[in-house]
């Protein structure tokens, strides 16, 4: 079996979101650095029951599309996830899940690091550099809360005003992360055309292109086609034991400092197999979701060239806890994809986005992981299996007490809840999830230290969601990102000591 030896190398596992932004930060500190990743490519296709699978399990029309389907194809079987009452997601694609995301971008605030080993003015920087490059990413990226003429008119409306004399429903421009337009290489949005939204100068940030640009770093080599099965840990190292996707042929790569970032699924699956913890549980943090739709007789403008994602955002104080939201305007034209391309139907269409579609929001509320009961572990068969306690009764009183304060709030300002009320999604179906080997002060085996250093794993960073405390009741992305990167600095800051 082939041994490559990358011991003089910076290794980061996985080309997601959060395996860029590591490499990016070593290469500027002019480290080598090696990716290794099972790097599907976008001419993928999964099978038309794995593809029905995810359409019944997620409510994100994204997964309505044949074309998007190599993001996540293939990876339950290959990681072998088991679920129980649970709706899981993992990407084994060039760019990870970022090639399916939102891009709603919410930093975190003081109150949501309570529990965390740094401060809001530890991550202060980072955030404010990020925030610029991911709406910034060259001269064609748009903020949404600057360029407020891309947010839908009765998004606008709410945002302008307080709608809660006690203030505990507060509405913001939504932050949304947008790369370029290339014009010359005719880079397209995932979704162009698809989304119905015509909007040619914004494309939604992907892992992807920003793994484009690293390739033609020359400290910078990817090495892709490969699935990591397991790690070993040596006393000078780290053996990562490989497959090549393409044959099934074995290989092994030997490593000394090595920032794991395969999402959280597969960084935990590989963490438990190299501390050999068969049947130890432990917890799956997810940010359990509601959505409902708001009717009004208020019109989207038809002029407008509205952003097809989230246009505004929300927070709602409730109970002593802080719940997060966001408000879409329906994508009529979306369903024009799937209907016969006849005069007729497009005629009728029209009548039903003027009678209602264009007055109808799509409504989506996340609560913290406060609220989340899922638990994972590696079986004696390799299985990870994820398991949901269902809905806690305090998850359901929370929803309840926060549908009864949006709707008084929406209706003052002329919007319905349609038809009556708000659904809890399934576990999971929120698709944030994270902090199964949290950083601590003092952790546990299972936990990573201040430095998001995996316990008793030296030169082991674990550099993705999983490393996250707690998830406040937002996307998570952002965050986590922002965290990785201080683990990065804090490493080559010690390293130079
Ligand atoms: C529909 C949808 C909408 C979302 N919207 C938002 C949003 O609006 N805001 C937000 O904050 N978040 C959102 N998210 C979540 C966000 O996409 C993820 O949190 C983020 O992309 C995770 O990035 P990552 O780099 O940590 O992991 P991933 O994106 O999962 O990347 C993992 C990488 O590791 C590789 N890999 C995995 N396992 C192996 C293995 N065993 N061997 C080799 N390589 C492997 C993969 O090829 C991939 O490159 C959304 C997710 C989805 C699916």
């Amino acid at each position: 079996m082939r041994l490559q030896d990358l011991s003089n190398k910076q290794v980061v596992l996985g080309s997601g979101i959060s395996g860029v932004a590591v490499a990016r930060e070593l290469l500027n500190a002019k480290k080598s650095v090696v990716m290794i990743d099972a790097g599907y490519p976008r001419n993928i296709i999964a099978s038309k029951k794995e593809r029905l699978s995810y359409q019944r399990m997620f409510v994100s029309l994204k997964f309505k599309l044949q074309e998007m389907s190599f993001a996540y194809a293939n990876y339950k079987s290959l990681a072998r996830i088991k679920e129980q009452g649970f709706n899981s997601i993992g990407s084994l694609a060039q760019g990870g899940l970022s090639n399916l995301w939102g891009a709603n971008i919410d930093p975190y605030e003081d109150s949501d690091l309570d529990t965390f080993t740094y401060k809001k003015d530890d991550i202060k920087e980072i955030s404010k550099e990020l925030t610029n490059y991911y709406t910034n990413y060259s001269n064609q990226g748009v903020i949404a809360g600057r360029k407020i003429q891309s947010i839908d008119n009765r998004c606008l409306d709410l945002i302008s005003k307080r709608l809660d004399e006690d203030s505990r429903v507060c509405f913001k421009p939504a932050t949304i992360a947008l790369a370029r337009k290339d014009f010359d290489s005719k880079r397209e949005c995932s979704f162009h055309r698809d989304c119905g939204a015509d909007c040619p100068n914004k494309e939604i940030f992907n892992a992807k292109y920003e793994l484009d640009d690293l390739l033609k770093h020359k400290n910078f080599t990817y090495i892709k086609g490969i699935y990591i099965k397991s790690v070993d840990k040596l006393s000078d190292g780290y053996l990562l034991r490989t497959i090549r996707l393409e044959n099934q042929s074995k290989s092994l790569f030997k490593a000394k400092s090595v920032f794991c970032c395969l999402g959280t699924l597969s960084t935990t699956k590989l963490v438990l197999s190299m501390k050999k913890a068969i049947n130890v549980n432990l917890p799956l943090l997810s940010t359990p979701a509601a959505t409902f739709i708001l009717f009004s007789l208020k019109k989207k403008k038809e002029t407008m060239e509205v952003l097809p994602f989230a246009n505004a955002v929300f927070q709602i104080s409730i109970s002593g806890q802080k719940v997060g939201g966001c408000l879409f305007p329906f994508p009529s034209d979306f369903l024009l994809n799937y209907l016969p391309k006849m005069k007729i139907i497009n005629w009728l269409l029209n009548i039903a986005r003027a009678l209602i579609f264009d007055r109808l929001m799509i409504a989506l509320v996340n609560f913290s992981s406060d609220y989340s009961s899922n638990t994972l572990l590696l079986d004696k068969d390799d299985n990870l299996v994820i398991s949901s306690l269902g809905h806690s009764a305090n998850l359901k009183n929370t929803f309840k007490n926060c549908m009864n304060l949006l709707k008084q709030v929406f209706k003052k300002e002329g919007y319905y809840v349609f038809p009556f009320k708000g659904k809890l999604l399934d576990a999971g179906e929120d698709i944030h999830i994270g902090g199964t080997l949290p950083m601590e002060q003092q952790p546990s085996e299972y936990a990573c230290n201040q430095y998001g250093e995996l316990s008793e794993c030296k030169n082991f960073f674990i550099t993705d969601p999983s490393a996250l405390k707690r998830l406040a009741g937002k996307g998570h992305t952002f965050n986590s990102v922002v965290q990785s990167i201080y683990v990065v600095r804090n490493y080559l800051k010690r390293e130079t000591k």
